[in-house]
Formats: C-alpha cells, structure tokens, sequence
C-alpha cells in the first residue's frame, strides 16, 4: 500500500465517539458488572509499584482467600482472562511425563486436556456424557489405575450446566501424592466452595461471571503442596509471563517488577470482591441458588425443561432444552436484537440442542428471571 491510500484511509477512521448497546446479559460470560464495580474503574490508575496499589494487591489476596475459603499465601489475581488462570496452573504444576488425569464432561475439561499436552504432561482421560457428572467411585477406579501427579476437573462445566461434587476426593488423592487441580470459573462467587476442607491444591476463576467484574483479572491459588512441587522442579516454568515463582515475587514481600499489572482492572476485581464480602459469601451463595429455583420454576411453567438433573445443576448456569421443532439459533437472536438480552447457545455434544442461561453474580435478581421469561414468552408464542 502506498503512503498516499494510507493517508487516504485515515479519513474512514473519522469515527464518533463510542456508543454500545446496554444488553442484559444472560448468557455463560461476562455478566453485567455492578455500577460500583464500573465506577471504581473510572479511578485514575496509580502506578503499579505505588504504594496505595501494593496496598489493594494485599487486598485482592485476603478477599481472594476469604472467596475461595483458603489460606494458601500464594493467592493472587492473575493478568489475563480465565484462561490466562487456567493455563498458569497447568504450567507451574505439569513437568514434563507427569500424568495428568482430567475429567471431561464438557468443553472446558477438553481445553485443559489440551493444555496439559502442550506442557509435555502424559494425558490420560476419563469422560462423561455432557450434562453428568463423575461419582467418588468412577473417580477412585481412575485415580488407582492412572496413579496421576495430578488430576484436574472442572467444578462447574458452563458448557452443560453440571456441578462436580467435590467432597472426599482429596482423600482418594492422598494415597499417590496427586495434587487435586480445580477449575471454579462458573463457581467462585456463585456456588459454595470450600477449597482447603476439600483439600484442593490448584484452583483458578475469572472476573467476568459469578464476580460481576468485566473480564481481565483472574484469580489463582496454589496450597503450599503445590508450591513445593513448583520450587522442586528442575526444569523452569515453561510460560515466563505465568510462571508463579517469578510473579510470587510481585505479590509477595519483594515487589519486584514482573509486568505492568492492568490497574483498573485489579481496581474492579478489587470491588467485585468487597462487594460479595459486604453481602456475606455465603449470603451471595444462597442468593444464586434461590433465583436459580426461581428460574427453573418459571422455566417449567411455560412448558421448558433442564438438561441437566436437579440435584447437579449449577445454580449459576442452566441449560434449558430447546423444545423439537424451534430454531434455537433464531430465537436467541430475537431476544437480542429485539429485548437487549443475551442467551447462550450449545457448544460440543449439546450444539442446538440447548439455550445456556447465566444468572451470575450482580445478574442474579428475580427481576432478570421475569424480564427474560416475558420476553421468552412472546418470542417463543410466535
Ligand atoms: C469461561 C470459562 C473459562 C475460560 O475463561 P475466559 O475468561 O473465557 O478465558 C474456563 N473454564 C470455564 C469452566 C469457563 O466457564
């Protein structure tokens, strides 16, 4: 291209100012962020070695742990979306020949197969139908038959709407030394997590669902067990940007340099977390399980069933069937262009098959349940 067309092109760059439209969105991710979350990102940035912003980096770490019910020191948010968490905790715990044992049930625990194969991990697999879950004695026969250095399972599997239970699979680690890996993206905030009763010792969200935060710093833990592992490897960390004992010295007592931290993103992460705080963690739990019951009955009532049992649904996410004979794809466009709601659609073995709808974080009120359903009922009435 010459210099002329390039100077030429400047003139279709003439744009106005931004203008978005405000969407209610009810859909696996991002959620709406909370008016004081989108304010506290309108503060100036302070530099990123200032004193004020250590400060609310030691913040971020207590709420973090407060959250996620943790002690682990090496707690931190990390700069990135929750993928960035993600593959942190693949890359600071897989040596090259570990077996990592993942639990597939949906899209999610596919992308940490992945991974994990990238880090030079033996990958070894069990998997569900989407829209199940793994009971202790499915996992206790792979553990015993895979002796993993980890075994890695999505808590909360936004792409079916199912929620693994937790409870006793620490124990079933214990007897081979395997570090208990957990993705809580569609959890944290959300659903009740107990990280150290569960004797969890990786765990990884994302801002922009249960938090009610905009996406871009996502939280990380390792417990002291996994740090071992980290410091005892041989080889280094084979991501600089995630590498964990480099970052450790950011948020911990050094505060040396390692990049510069997104500003008014830790502010919002730190808002969203104060706020779930304010209401009580447990409050916040209980407030997404009732408007979840909530949702469900209103579902039911106009004639719409769950994929997913009741007992495993994720109170953060449902998946609703989409009824023989409507054109799924259309009706979620309707009710974004004509309603200004977002719904999401299938992904892998559910594609078509079924509507993903979020009540997460600052969006879990009976009054987005109403507004959706009277918008679903007019659309699906014609
Ligand atoms: C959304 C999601 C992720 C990825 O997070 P991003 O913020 O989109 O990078 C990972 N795991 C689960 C279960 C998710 O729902």
């Amino acid at each position: 291209m010459t210099q002329t067309n390039a100077i030429n092109n400047r003139q279709k760059l003439d744009l106005n100012p931004l203008q978005m439209p405000h969407r209610l969105l009810l859909g696996p991710g991002p959620s709406n962020a909370h008016p004081a979350i989108l304010e506290a990102m309108n503060t100036p940035p302070v530099g990123h070695l200032d004193p004020t912003f250590l400060k609310l980096m030691d913040e971020i770490q207590s709420l973090l742990r407060y959250v996620w019910q943790t002690d682990n020191p090496m707690t931190i948010a990390v700069s990135g979306t929750g993928t960035a968490a993600m593959e942190a905790t693949i890359a600071n715990a897989v040596e090259p020949d570990d077996v990592v044992l993942v639990g597939v049930m949906g899209y999610f625990g596919n992308r940490l197969v992945d991974m994990a194969g990238r880090y030079g991990a033996d990958v070894r697999t069990i998997t569900k139908q989407w829209g199940q879950v793994f009971s202790l004695d499915e996992l206790r026969a792979a553990i015993e038959e895979h002796a993993p250095q980890i075994l890695a399972l999505v808590h909360a599997e936004t792409s079916t709407g199912a929620c693994q239970p937790l409870d006793g699979v620490a124990e079933l680690c214990q007897k081979y030394d395997t570090l208990l890996l957990i993705d809580t993206v569609t959890s944290l905030g959300g659903v009740p997590i107990y990280l150290d009763e569960w004797g969890v010792d990786l765990a990884y969200s994302c801002s922009q669902k249960g938090l009610g935060c905009p996406p871009g710093a996502s939280p990380f833990t390792m417990s002291p067990r996994a740090v071992a592992k980290l410091q005892n490897r041989p080889t280094k960390v084979e991501n600089w940007y995630l590498d964990m004992s480099l970052l450790g010295k950011y948020w911990g007592a050094e505060r040396v340099y390692h990049h510069t931290a997104p500003i008014n993103m830790y502010y919002a992460l730190r808002e969203a977390l104060r706020l779930i705080a304010e209401e009580g963690v447990e409050n916040c739990w209980q407030r997404h399980q009732q408007n979840a019951e909530y949702l469900w009955e209103r579902l039911g009532e106009i004639g719409l069933e769950m994929h997913v049992e009741k007992q495993y649904r994720l109170p953060t996410l449902t998946t609703v069937c989409i009824p023989a004979g409507i054109d799924g794809k259309a009706i979620a466009q309707k009710l974004l262009n004509e309603y200004n709601i977002e719904v999401g659609g299938g992904l892998g073995e559910l594609a078509g098959k079924v509507w993903r709808i979020g009540l997460m974080g600052y969006n879990s009120r009976p009054e987005n349940v109403d507004r959706l359903i009277a918008a679903l009922k007019e659309v699906l009435a014609k």
